[in-house]
């Protein structure tokens, strides 16, 4: 999150390790920018993400009066900047954020698709030990 040419807010997604369903990388930039600029109004902040934002995200987005969110990669199943909504710039909303998609999208893209591959890779490893665990316990048992 940039406001001025100073980078106000950072943020990756935390829903895991902190119990929090609403810890998206854009709320927790948000959060931050918040508490640094001393105001939940982000006044022509201009929020860069990887993945175009999720409705929650893009709502936030608007309630934080950002000026504009710039994203690579579009969201195909959850998109909220005109992928399969738009909660942006919604009729009848008194703020409307100016977006742009596409920046770097092959860069964000790759960078998501390799994040996605080392979780799935942990996740097979950390199966794998547990039922090597749990099969040494059973032969002991036996
Ligand atoms: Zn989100």
């Amino acid at each position: 999150m940039v406001h001025n040419g100073i980078v106000v807010g950072e943020g990756w997604n935390r829903l895991i390790g902190q119990h929090d369903a609403t810890a998206h990388a854009e709320m927790m930039a948000l959060r931050q920018a918040g508490k640094v600029l001393q105001n939940y109004r982000l006044l022509d902040a201009v929020l860069y993400v990887t993945l175009e934002p999720c409705p929650m995200c893009a709502s936030a987005m608007v309630h934080s009066r950002i000026g504009k969110v710039v994203y690579g990669a579009p969201d195909l199943k959850t998109g909220a900047a005109g992928s399969v909504m738009n909660l942006l710039s919604y009729e009848g909303v008194n703020h409307h954020v100016q977006y742009q998609g596409g920046v770097m999208e092959t860069e964000c893209r790759e960078q998501l698709q390799a994040f996605f591959r080392r979780r799935r890779s942990e996740k097979k490893a950390e199966k794998e030990a547990r039922r090597a665990a749990q099969s040494s316990d059973s032969s002991q048992e036996n």
